[in-house]
């Protein structure tokens, strides 16, 4: 799967777009430690052509693996662009470049499922932090990152 759209195609009628798009493709990088991109991107939306631009119009669904800010303690959440618009220019500086007939429309998808990233994930909003227990459990700081993604890949599954 990936989201290419013949523009010729689209001279004529519009074309809908649904599937899943894996994360590789996806190529998103959170910079955010905080936050893990799992499984596929779940994509519905139509591509209709306008004289200058492309309008996308559906809905977009990525699971996140999430660490609280606050606590650590991992959670699942699943970001949803349930009435999502997006604009593909096909003219100016930040246009498409059309490879033949078909152009790529991940770049778009991927920069409007960051602008939608949680910037402080908690578990729940009224999440103390660490309790005292919890605190002891995180204080031996000498763990390496690997030994502490295992405990919350541990953690994960336990939660499932
Ligand atoms: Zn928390």
């Amino acid at each position: 799967m990936s989201l290419r759209v013949n523009l010729r195609h689209l001279e004529q009628e519009e074309i809908t777009l649904q599937g899943e798009l894996p994360v590789a493709e996806l190529d998103l990088e959170t910079r955010d430690e905080l936050i893990a991109v799992r499984d596929a991107l779940r994509y519905h939306f139509r591509v209709k052509r306008l004289t200058e631009n492309l309008v996308l119009q559906g809905w977009l669904e990525l699971d996140l693996a999430c660490r609280c800010a606050r606590c650590l303690t991992p959670f699942t959440q699943t970001l949803r662009l349930a009435d999502w618009v997006g604009d593909v220019p096909l003219t100016g500086e930040d246009r498409v470049v059309p490879e033949g007939d078909f152009v790529d429309l991940t770049r778009f998808v991927r920069e409007d499922i960051l602008l939608e990233f949680p910037q402080h994930p908690l578990c729940r909003p009224e999440c103390p932090g660490l309790t005292a227990d919890a605190g002891k459990a995180h204080s031996q700081s000498n763990a390496t990152e690997a030994e502490f993604s295992s405990v919350w890949a541990k953690l994960d599954k336990l939660k499932l």
